[in-house]
């Protein structure tokens, strides 16, 4: 069975599925079995990044899924040590070669790591591969705020996403609401918290009486605040439940209860530390 994922549109009119796959920590040679597990149960958008190392295997997997090119959306990224100008649009070269693609549909800084000072050059980088049609879209991840507001002093170009840690433990929501604010799509990295929120009692009692599982009822709370979403497995069967999540709604105070989870609690860095 194959599932149509919604789409949302990025505010340069580029529609990005609201559901896709992430492959963090997926080994390369592991990769292409994955993703070729996710694109027959219906996903449509995979996530991955430079420093994954899995680019090649993502590649093998579209490849031999002999999917039209326009019927996938493929997301990497920049990694920080590849910030700047020059080294920016070198590591794009790269990773475009590695997936085996003449475009990506979306580019994103993988962490400001203002310790560099480099994301502001990054970004002309992100602009001129836009410009060229290398790209469909740019964005950002693990931006802050203060890091957003220093783009908009050198470029009018606003980012079309910022890919950020968010699960009900860290719900983000002053993030958040300076991304609705300015016309960003917020999208959730670690949207399961790698796990750890799948035996909360509050999660539990919902998957039980919807009759989902634990991942599907946190996958729902997400598509209903409007995230993007990318979890990540390489077991088939969850890899096909987390993406059978079209076929209910949660309660308003459904919602309520899952959003009284928040803690403020990292899994991942800091992203004002992080280098
Ligand atoms: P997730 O929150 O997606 O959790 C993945 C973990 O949950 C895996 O251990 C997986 O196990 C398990 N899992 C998945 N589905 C289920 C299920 N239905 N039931 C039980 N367990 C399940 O974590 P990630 O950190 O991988 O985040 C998702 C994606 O976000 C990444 O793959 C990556 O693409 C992106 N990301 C981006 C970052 C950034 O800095 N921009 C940082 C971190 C992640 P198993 O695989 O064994 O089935």
């Amino acid at each position: 069975m194959t599932t149509t994922t919604p789409t949302i549109t990025l505010n340069n009119g580029v529609p990005i599925p609201q559901l896709g796959f992430g492959v963090f920590q997926v080994p390369d040679d592991e990769t292409a079995a994955a993703v070729g597990h996710a694109l027959d149960a219906g996903y449509r958008s995979i996530d991955t990044a430079a420093v994954y190392g899995n680019e090649k295997g993502v590649g093998d997997a579209l490849a031999a899924s002999g999917l039209p090119r326009d019927e996938y959306f493929v997301t990497t990224k920049v990694w920080n040590e590849d910030q700047g100008y020059d080294s920016t649009l070198a590591a794009f070269d790269a990773s475009l070669a590695r997936l085996r693609l003449d475009h990506v549909d979306l580019y994103l800084i993988h962490w400001p790591a203002p310790a560099r000072d480099r994301y502001a050059d990054t970004w002309r980088a992100m602009e001129r591969l836009l410009a060229d049609g290398r790209v469909r879209a740019v964005g950002v991840s693990n931006f802050q705020p203060a890091h957003l507001r220093r783009l908009r002093e050198d470029s009018d170009l606003v980012p079309a996403v910022n890919q950020v840690e968010l699960h009900p433990r860290l719900q983000q929501r002053e993030l958040r609401a300076f991304h609705a604010e300015h016309g960003i799509a917020t999208e959730a990295w670690s949207p399961l918290a790698q796990g750890a929120l799948l035996a909360d009692p509050v999660i539990t009692g919902l998957a039980e009486r919807y009759g989902r599982t634990p991942a599907q009822v946190i996958l729902r709370w997400h598509l209903q605040l409007g995230n993007v979403v990318i979890p990540k497995s390489v077991t088939p069967e969850r890899i096909r439940q987390n993406i059978d999540v079209f076929g209910f709604d949660l309660a308003d105070e459904d919602i309520a209860a899952i959003t009284a989870l928040d803690s403020g609690t990292r899994i991942g860095p800091d992203p004002d530390a992080f280098a």
